[in-house]
């Protein structure tokens, strides 16, 4: 109980599982013995193979909030450094995120929602059954992976850093920040560590995952009832959605959107989606105003809620970004890297949060397979399917947003 007193420095890396202290510890110890390493001038191709490894029995020290048997192993740590850089993120502040306080499980808080008090289902975690986690701070998602996605990964990178290199980091893919393989009781959990794409502090009113296909691509009545469901291509048609920034911000959008369709093309990759949450600003705006009215109701004290109870580095310039970010309701571009408003066409004032997602599916063995499946399901009417060849699956997804974009 005593670990309870706010402002605390001591890190406990207390989690609601295991495996996620072991990863908050893992995150603390891995990024300060790479603190030590210098920077190397240029990467050499055995960055790529690279690990560092650590494995810790008993553990004595902590026994409350970690397992007193664990391993540690992080994958190609100087690449990942090297991308975290890349994408304007300081290494203290990536670590302080993720370890300072208990780390979020997306499904069931719906943190997509900003809604801690609510949870969310569960049943449906995704179709590949991934595990989302979030950052206390929103900044990160943590996203468990199969060993195959880790060899996947290998083999990717060294195709994403240069990539990454050349497009000065101005890419809308994944912004893969790190790699953990950790081990509990003998069971093995592999994750990534991503860039959130939605807020930190804005309230996502909608959200889409859109593949520009027509075939299967419409929310179950059963995800309708969520508090924030995941819509789909059918679903943003049906209503006549479309992302009004203007025909400046499209041009810039979709110059990145073809770099990256193309890269990925390049790589056979595909069935990945654009990621699309949208921020209603006049709901927002009455949001507030109800919750004005309501708050001296709530000032009960929340216990749970150590994000906002532990103190933050004074000299932290992203924290101190974060700040000004909240306190005048304005974007911080540093911050919130996605977000996009809409242009004074539009019919209601809305800020866009888009990115890729889900990028790793390679065609092979596995897309024939299913291709054959829906074909036989759907007639031959091949266009429509989502599992045409990556290259046609990027034409029509890049058509898609063209459309999509106005
Ligand atoms: P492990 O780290 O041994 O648990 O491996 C997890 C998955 O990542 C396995 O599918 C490995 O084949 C793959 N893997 C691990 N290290 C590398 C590497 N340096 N290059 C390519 N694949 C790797
Ligand atoms: P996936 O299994 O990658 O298709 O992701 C399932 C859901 O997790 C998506 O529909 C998003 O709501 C969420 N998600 C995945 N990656 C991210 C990310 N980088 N930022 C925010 N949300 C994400």
């Amino acid at each position: 109980k005593t670990m309870r007193v706010k402002h605390q420095k001591v890190k406990v890396f207390r989690a609601n599982e295991p495996f996620l202290s072991v990863f908050m510890w893992g995150v603390n110890h891995t990024s300060s013995e790479l603190s030590h390493i210098n920077v190397p001038v240029m990467l050499m191709p055995d960055d790529f193979k690279a690990h560092s490894k650590v494995r810790v029995d008993n553990h004595l020290f902590n026994k409350e909030n970690l397992p007193s048997h664990f391993k540690v192993k992080e994958y190609c740590p100087i690449v990942f450094r090297n991308l975290r850089e890349r994408f304007g993120i300081d290494d203290a502040d990536f670590r302080e995120s993720l370890t300072r306080s208990r780390l979020i499980e997306v499904q069931r808080y719906g943190v997509f929602s900003n809604d801690r008090s609510q949870p969310v289902s569960i049943d449906s975690p995704g179709r590949s059954g991934a595990r989302f986690y979030s950052s206390c701070d929103k900044m990160y998602i943590v996203k468990t992976l199969t060993s195959d996605e880790v060899e996947q990964m290998h083999a990717l990178l060294k195709e994403y850093h240069p990539y990454v290199v050349n497009r000065h980091g101005k890419t809308l893919l994944p912004q893969y920040l790190a790699m953990y393989r950790l081990t509990v009781d003998n069971i093995e959990t592999y994750c990534v560590v991503m860039r959130n794409v939605f807020s930190t502090f804005l309230k996502i009113h909608k959200k889409y995952d859109l593949k520009g296909s027509t075939v299967d691509r419409e929310a179950s009545v059963k995800e309708l009832e969520k508090d924030l469901p995941t819509l789909k291509d059918n679903d943003f048609m049906k209503e006549g959605t479309k992302i009004h920034i203007g025909e400046e911000a499209k041009h810039q959008l979709m110059e990145t959107l073809t770099a990256d369709v193309e890269f990925l093309m390049k790589l056979h990759l595909m069935d990945y989606s654009l990621l699309l949450g949208i921020h209603d600003i006049a709901k927002a705006e009455m949001d507030g105003v109800m919750q004005n009215e309501s708050e001296d109701d709530a000032v009960e004290e929340e216990e749970e809620d150590e994000c906002s109870g532990v103190p933050t580095p004074p000299d932290s310039p992203n924290t101190a970004a974060r700040e000004r970010a909240t306190s005048n309701g304005a974007i911080d571009p540093d911050v919130e890297i996605y977000a996009i408003e809409s242009n004074e066409n539009a019919p209601q004032r809305e800020i866009y949060f888009m990115a890729l997602i889900d990028v790793l599916t390679h065609y092979g063995v596995k897309k024939q397979a299913a291709k054959a499946a829906k074909t036989v399901k759907y007639g031959s009417n091949a266009d429509g399917i989502s599992t045409v060849e990556p290259e046609q699956y990027g034409r029509r997804f890049l058509d898609f947003m063209n459309q999509a974009i106005v």
